[in-house]
C-alpha cells in the first residue's frame, strides 16, 4: 500500500522539477527578451540624442549655448528644436520648447501625449514645468545641470508627487559628447570676454 503511494510523490516531485525547470527556462527567455528590448531601447535613444546633439551644435553655429532637443512619437522625431533666446530676445525659446511647440502643431494637441523628449542637457525648471503641463512620458537628457537642472540635480520638478503629472527619467545618454560640447562653448566664450575685456584697456591706455 505504501509502494504507490511514494511512488506517487516521487512522480509528483519529478513532475514538479520538470516544471520548475520549465518555469527557469521561461524566465531566462523572458529576461533575454527584456535585455534584447533594453537593448533595442538603448539603440533608439542614442539615435535620437544624435539628432540632439546635431541640433545643439546648430545653437553653437548661432552663439546660443549649444542644447538641443527632439519630440519623438511612435518612433519618428516629430519635433525639433534648439536654443535661440539671444537670436530671438527670447528668454523662453530654450531648446525643449521649441521643439515642443513644433510637436503640440504636429500632433494638432497640446497634449503631447506618449511622447518621449531627448535633449542634450537637463531640463531648467520652466522647461520641466513645460514638460509636465505638454504631459511628456519619458524624458532622456545627456549631461546633468548641477546648478539648475530640475530633473533631480538641483530641483526635482519632472518627478515630483506634488505635480500631477510624473515624468518618467532617463539620464547619460551621450553624455560625454554633449558635455565637451557645452564646456568648449564657455570655454570659448570667456576667452573672448577677455579679450574683449583686455583690447577695451588697451584702448584706454592708447588714448590716454
Ligand atoms: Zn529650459
Amino acid at each position: 500500500m505504501t509502494e504507490p503511494s511514494s511512488l506517487k510523490l516521487k512522480s509528483e516531485k519529478i513532475n514538479c522539477s520538470e516544471s520548475d525547470s520549465a518555469k527557469n527556462n521561461s524566465i531566462v527567455n523572458e529576461s533575454a527578451e527584456v535585455s534584447e528590448l533594453n537593448d533595442m531601447q538603448a539603440q533608439l535613444d542614442f539615435t535620437f540624442m544624435q539628432r540632439a546633439y546635431e541640433l545643439a551644435q546648430q545653437a553653437e553655429q548661432h552663439d546660443e549655448i549649444p542644447v538641443g532637443a527632439v519630440v519623438v512619437h511612435q518612433g519618428k522625431i516629430i519635433g525639433e528644436g534648439f536654443n535661440q533666446s539671444i537670436t530671438l530676445n527670447d528668454p523662453s525659446s530654450h531648446a525643449e520648447m521649441n521643439a515642443i511647440r513644433q510637436a503640440g502643431t504636429y500632433l494638432n494637441n497640446y497634449r503631447l501625449l506618449d511622447c518621449t523628449l531627448y535633449v542634450t542637457l537637463e531640463p531648467c525648471p520652466m522647461c520641466a514645468g513645460l514638460l509636465v503641463h505638454s504631459r511628456i512620458q519619458r524624458l532622456v537628457f545627456a549631461s546633468h545641470d548641477l546648478k539648475t537642472g530640475a530633473a533631480g540635480s538641483a530641483f526635482n520638478l519632472a518627478n515630483n508627487s506634488q505635480l500631477n503629472h510624473q515624468i518618467e527619467i532617463s539620464s547619460g545618454v551621450l553624455q560625454e559628447s554633449c558635455s565637451q560640447l557645452l564646456s568648449a562653448f564657455f570655454k570659448r566664450r570667456r576667452k573672448e570676454k577677455k579679450q574683449a575685456k583686455q583690447a577695451a584697456k588697451n584702448n584706454q591706455l592708447e588714448h590716454k
